[in-house]
């Protein structure tokens, strides 16, 4: 397979947006933040790609306007002056801060914006390839290197989340596959938080970089699944407003499509508006209410939808619960590997509730391997409802 981080990032967040975005490939228009996101990186790039005459802060200050002005006037949908002011304003304050503690001319600058791919071998021996762009690398004394992601959002991670950060791992693992002579332990990896002008920097162990591989490798396998069986659920979450296919996903489409209601559709709104009413007034109306279920679940899967909403935005779901249980011949390899085989002892009789425990005293690489063990026992589906509208 050949994919890229953010397709695997895009699946992990939400199967349902991978299958729109890479798989139907559905064009979208781009979100205000993933324009603001392009205009600033430009400027960063800007900043050093002109060797040995470096631009000053002014010219810098111009490129990106000028970018992000032209980006946000051939956006489909248009956006508010003041928010194309609001955007601006704080790209600027970002550069200003930026180029004053990060002059140009002081660093060793070897590669901007640059295309990578790594190459994995799964355990059948079949390749894939992941491509992506790191957005800077620096020569930061002999044979050591310092790769440089740029972020423009708010949050800022703690330090063990940078030192587990997927993206920057696969990173390192680029730049070991363009200089295999470099040494593993000389590369040192930093997200520039360009809010806060904050850098929080780590490095990767042998280990920390096969976790990487064993993660990547997992993630594309249940693509594969995925891809096989034709099954991308909608993972509903805070993302979604920010999702440029909400108006077709089956997790939120018939919201918007109470104009084109049909004979089915009233009944699946009478439904609801008794489904709703039993559930809150009367709870002992349980075989009605099992009734009305079937009811709205048939006319769901009839459908292909995921949620049904009646006219006051109340909504039903349909969840996949899944079980999961872990391959403990898997975890016994891994602790005995990692010399803590009294660990092992202690979940001898092979027990979830106590592996759980234990993994919460256990090194974050080993957290990850063991968690990637994880095998599906058990999934159903099941109707939840919500009276919290989102209207
Ligand atoms: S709207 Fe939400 S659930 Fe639907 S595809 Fe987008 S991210 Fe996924």
């Amino acid at each position: 397979m050949r994919t890229s981080y953010s397709a695997l990032n895009t699946f992990k967040q939400c199967p349902q947006r991978f299958k729109f975005q890479i798989i139907d490939k559905i064009k979208a228009p781009r979100s205000p933040e993933a324009m603001f996101g392009s205009s600033v990186h430009g400027a960063m790039k800007f900043i050093f790609s002109h060797d040995p005459l470096f631009p000053t802060l002014d010219e810098v200050l111009g490129h990106f306007s000028e970018n992000w002005k032209s980006s946000a006037g051939k956006s489909s949908k248009q956006l508010p002056v003041e928010l194309v002011q609001v955007y601006e304003e704080s790209g600027k304050g970002m550069i200003k801060n930026f180029y004053k503690n990060n002059p140009p001319w002081n660093f060793s600058v070897v590669d901007t914006e640059s295309h990578f791919e790594v190459l994995l071998l799964d355990e059948r021996g079949q390749a894939h390839i992941l491509a992506g762009i790191i957005d800077r690398v620096d020569k930061i004394g002999e044979g050591e290197y310092e790769i440089i992601d740029y972020k423009t959002s708010r949050r800022l991670p703690s330090q063990e989340a940078a030192d587990m950060d997927f993206q920057m791992s696969l990173y390192h693992m680029a730049l070991m596959r363009r200089w295999p002579g470099t040494n593993p332990a000389k590369i040192k990896l930093s997200l520039y938080f360009l809010k806060h002008n904050e850098k929080i920097s780590s490095t990767r162990t042998k280990e920390a970089l096969e976790t990487t591989k064993e993660v990547a490798l997992q993630t594309i396998k249940i693509i594969e699944v995925s891809v096989k069986e034709d099954n991308f659920p909608p993972v509903v979450s805070k993302l979604c407003d920010y999702c440029p296919y909400k108006q077709i996903c089956p997790a939120w489409k018939h919201l918007y499509k109470k104009e084109e209601q049909n004979f089915d559709e009233a009944q699946l709104q009478s439904a609801l508006k008794e489904y709703f009413e039993i559930k809150n007034v009367d709870s002992k109306n349980e075989d009605r209410l099992a009734e009305l279920q079937i009811a709205i679940k048939s006319y769901m899967e009839a459908n292909k939808l995921e949620r049904v909403f009646d006219e006051r935005g109340y909504y039903i779901s349909k969840k996949l619960q899944q079980r999961f249980k872990y391959d403990f011949d898997k975890v016994k390899e891994i602790l005995t590997a990692a010399g803590m085989e009294n660990e092992w002892q202690k979940i001898l009789e092979a027990d979830d509730k106590k592996l759980k425990i234990i993994l919460k005293t256990l090194s974050p690489a080993l957290r990850v391997q063991i968690e990637s063990q994880k095998i599906l026992s058990k999934e159903f589906t099941v109707l939840t409802a919500s009276t919290k509208s989102v209207k």
